[in-house]
């Protein structure tokens, strides 16, 4: 059986996970843009970055999480205004210590691609590809990547079949031939088994219980390591 590609969750899979006090990232983003008025903005803020994720999660990704300006204008945030951009800024600079890539990540691609297996991220995310890619770019990884899906620029998101369809198009590659690596089993797991993919689970992540569910999903393989998935992808490549 041939293996042509593997596609990679990005947060938890490529980047470790971190357990993040999320408020605490809103309110270096309230403090820039409204410092008199600025636990209640980080309070509105979180709540609706997390009433978007489990959103998701309820509707199986039919309704994506949407980008942060629709997250901004819902909490009254003015995004023309340039302290906006110093408090985004600011913002995504917070997440800066908790997006760093594998180690093992860079070994791993190059083998990868050495064998002619073409490489994807497709990632949940609310984030801009342009911070994405810069976060990337400064872990020396992008270029490794023939594929990039952001869900802040599609309707939907995992577990839906769609943007895992949109990976395979453009990577143009048969479900069949292709894996998913991914640290979420219902997102991630369960969306690419069900549109035929393999699912290989890091399972080290601290997934908040509103945004998971593992009921009945069982990978076809498990791996504690990043590193590890290169031996998995040879030995289903040699059946
Ligand atoms: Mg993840």
């Amino acid at each position: 059986m041939a293996i042509n590609a593997v596609v990679f969750d990005w947060g938890g899979t490529l980047t470790p996970w971190h357990n993040v006090d999320l408020h605490e990232l809103w309110l270096g983003y309230a403090n820039v843009y409204d410092p008199t008025n600025a636990q209640q903005l980080a309070e509105t803020l979180n709540h609706g970055e997390q009433a978007r994720w489990s959103r998701q999660f309820e509707t199986n990704g039919e309704i994506g999480t949407g980008v942060l300006d629709e997250l901004f204008h819902e909490a009254g945030v003015d995004t023309s205004d340039p302290r906006h951009f110093q408090a985004l800024d600011t913002y995504l600079s917070g997440w800066d210590p908790h997006t760093y890539t594998d180690p093992e990540a860079i070994e791993l691609l190059e083998e990868l691609r050495g064998r002619g297996i073409k490489t994807a991220v497709l990632s949940n995310t609310m984030w801009p590809r342009r911070h994405h890619e810069a976060v990337l770019e400064r872990d020396g990884v992008l270029h490794l990547f023939d594929y990039l899906l952001f869900t802040s620029e599609t309707a939907t998101g995992k577990p839906h079949k769609s943007v895992f369809a949109d990976v395979l198009y453009n990577l143009d590659v048969e479900p069949q031939e292709a894996v998913f690596v991914g640290d979420r089993l219902f997102d991630d797991i369960h969306g690419a088994q069900s549109i035929g993919m393999k699912g290989i689970w890091i399972p080290h992540s601290n997934i908040p219980a509103s945004q998971s569910s593992d009921l009945g999903i069982t990978p076809d393989a498990t791996v504690q390591r990043l590193g590890e998935v290169i031996n998995v992808v040879i030995g289903w490549s040699a059946q």
